[in-house]
């Protein structure tokens, strides 16, 4: 699996529609202070499901649409694409490219597509668990990840190498399974209440 291409527009700096294509090899991506190099790993990320708003430096879910420029309106919309080439396999589905997007308008309504058909967050999620992509994998290293992992608590550590060593989805699945039994207790309780009184 290799990303082969970003499609976005009205994310952050970005206004107007941006194409990058990632070719074989190292892409390098220069530009002066500020002109927006992060926010293309940003746009990856959150594309890839980053749910918290802090890892993209931002404060509130709108600050990814373009607030406006001088000479610009601000976008009503924010959309990325990821263009994946899963000729290898790697992601569970069978088509050979695989193109991940989400939007979001700014009254805060969300949208996620799988090669254009409309998914969950979750699903995008599970696209990428043990791929080495997913959101919280090692994969995008932000400016200060390093320090963030070098002073993280023993339990947070763990979480990073749970996600690297490809653990992460038998977690979630546990805590799904853990949640579905407890209502299902509390479901017999209420049975076995009802029955109970009409014994
Ligand atoms: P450096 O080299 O200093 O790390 P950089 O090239 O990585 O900089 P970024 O941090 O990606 O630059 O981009 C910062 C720019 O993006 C700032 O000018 C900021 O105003 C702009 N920006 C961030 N969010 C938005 C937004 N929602 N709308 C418009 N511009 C935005």
């Amino acid at each position: 699996m290799q990303l082969r291409k970003l499609e976005s527009y009205g994310f952050k700096s970005f206004a107007d529609k941006v194409e990058l294509d990632f070719d074989m090899g190292v892409t390098a991506i220069v530009g002066p202070n500020g002109s927006g190099k992060s926010n293309i790993t940003d746009a990856i990320r959150w594309a890839l499901g980053e749910q918290n708003i802090r890892n993209l430096r931002g404060v509130k879910t709108e600050d990814v649409i373009f607030s406006g420029s001088s000479n610009k309106r601000a976008s009503g919309v924010a959309e990325v694409s990821l263009i994946f080439d899963n000729s290898d396999g790697v992601l569970p589905l069978e088509y050979q490219e695989v193109v991940v997007t989400r939007r979001i308008f700014r009254s805060g309504e969300s949208e996620f597509y799988i090669n254009k058909v409309a998914c969950r967050l979750k699903d995008i999620h599970q696209l990428f668990f043990d791929t080495g992509l997913g959101k919280d994998a090692m994969s995008v290293i932000s400016q200060n990840k390093v320090d963030q992992i070098l002073n993280s608590r023993p339990e947070e550590r763990r979480a990073f190498f749970e996600e690297v060593a490809g653990i992460t989805k038998y977690r979630t699945r546990q805590k799904d399974s853990i949640r579905k039994l407890t209502d299902t207790e509390q479901n017999i309780l209420r049975v076995t209440d009802i029955l109970n009184e009409l014994e």
